[in-house]
């Protein structure tokens, strides 16, 4: 028999993936699949990244690499984070991680003993439910309503944080799109420090902001001791098939995680770790063309959707996917995500993957060129009135 925590391990969500591997099905077959259900970019790393991690490898870096992270990224990181969260950090403060993926994942085995009950928010992204059970842990979940942008429900989370050891907060939020407001953080910190529970704050869009400001929970008065930041390269320079994020946390978690990277990955492959020094340090530039391009994308994405066909909308105040109400047509997300597929070859994320209070949804990821997203979000309007 497999291990309990294997067993514990829940199915993904709502039939979510049914839609993904349907689409990867179709196109095998020979269909051109307009693909709006995954959270990755419709181009290539940009060159210069891909240069330099090319020269880093040729030059010799191809060895074990520092396990931590190499002490120029470490600093870089540091750097981005103080501006960033508003909290001083230092290089002992990051550890190197391959993607932000494994970072939630080592921040959840050093805080977190098995059985402990960790809130996380629903909507919530897709792995968190797994990556929670996978620690060992179990999921406390928390709403945050539709119609109330998405935004947590305070009363519900003060409710159920007592007793639980660790919050799981995602804001710039993956699948809304809501930014969490300055006086919402301050009250889940003060839960925070009143119930002496970790905030892992998952902070891997914290550029990609519409409306409002990126506030980080570090930031917040005695929020630095008890909060780790997970970080990415990812979809901040178009690098997610580097593997590359971070942890940012006190250095008593950051030295337990280099327990867990000794006994796991034994470190980011070196040129990777040197591609990520130089795009932080040097591509600041990359990023806000990156950055640019989800923004307008974001911006058409509201003006073909609002209204349309009575659908409702909330519109994204950050981060790459826009979510469409479509409760107004009585389907559920999976069976409209069915019928646009199967009918238009239009791939979206039904919002059910995300948990319960997203049913009735559509998550489309802006990772296609404008002329194509417009045409393929009039399409899926068309059909919230078909
Ligand atoms: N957290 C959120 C909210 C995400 O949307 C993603 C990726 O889509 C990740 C973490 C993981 O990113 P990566 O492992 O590519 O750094």
């Amino acid at each position: 028999q497999l291990s309990s925590r294997i067993r514990a391990i829940p199915e993904p969500a709502g039939n979510a993936w049914e839609i993904y591997e349907r689409a990867q099905e179709m196109r095998t077959e020979g269909i051109d699949v307009t693909m709006l259900s995954i959270g990755d970019h419709d181009t290539i790393t940009p060159e210069p990244i891909i240069a330099h991690m090319a020269g880093a490898a040729r030059q010799g870096n191809t060895g074990y690499a520092s396990v931590p992270g190499m002490a120029p990224l470490r600093a870089a990181i540091a750097e981005r984070a103080t501006l960033r969260t508003g909290a001083a950090a230092v290089a002992g403060n990051v550890f190197v991680t391959p993607g932000g993926q494994f970072a939630l994942f080592e921040a959840l085995m050093a805080v977190t003993d098995p059985g402990d009950k960790v809130v996380m928010i629903d909507p919530y992204y897709a792995t968190y439910p797994i990556t929670i059970r996978a620690a060992g842990a179990a999921p406390v979940i928390v709403k945050a309503d539709p119609d109330n942008g998405f935004q947590p429900d305070l009363q519900d989370m003060a409710a159920k944080l007592p007793g639980c050891r660790a919050l799981l907060l995602n804001t710039p939020n993956n699948p809304t799109g809501a930014v969490y407001s300055r006086d919402t953080l301050n009250a889940i910190a003060e839960l925070c420090q009143a119930h002496d529970v970790w905030l892992i704050s998952d902070e891997v869009y914290d550029g990609q902001i519409w409306e409002g400001e990126h506030l980080s929970p570090r930031g917040l008065p005695g929020m630095a001791e008890r909060t780790i930041v997970i970080g990415s390269m990812s979809k901040s320079h178009i690098m997610t098939g580097f593997r590359l994020g971070w942890v940012l946390a006190p250095e008593q978690v950051v030295n337990a995680i280099w327990e867990l990277a000794i006994a796991t990955t034994y470190g980011v492959p070196g040129f990777i770790q040197e591609a990520a020094c130089f795009a932080l340090t040097e591509g600041d530039a990359i990023e806000a063309e990156a950055t640019a391009r989800y923004r307008s994308r974001r911006d058409l994405a509201v003006d073909v959707l609002r209204g349309a066909n009575g659908l409702r909308l909330s519109a994204p105040q950050g981060a790459m996917y826009v979510m469409v109400d479509i409760r107004p047509t009585g389907l559920s997300g999976i069976a409209f995500a069915r019928k646009l597929l199967e009918e238009h070859h239009i791939a979206v994320m039904p919002g059910e993957g995300f948990g319960q209070a997203a049913a009735g949804h559509l998550r489309v990821s802006l990772t296609l060129e404008d002329d194509a997203l417009v045409a393929a979000l009039r399409t899926l309007a068309g059909l919230a009135g078909a």
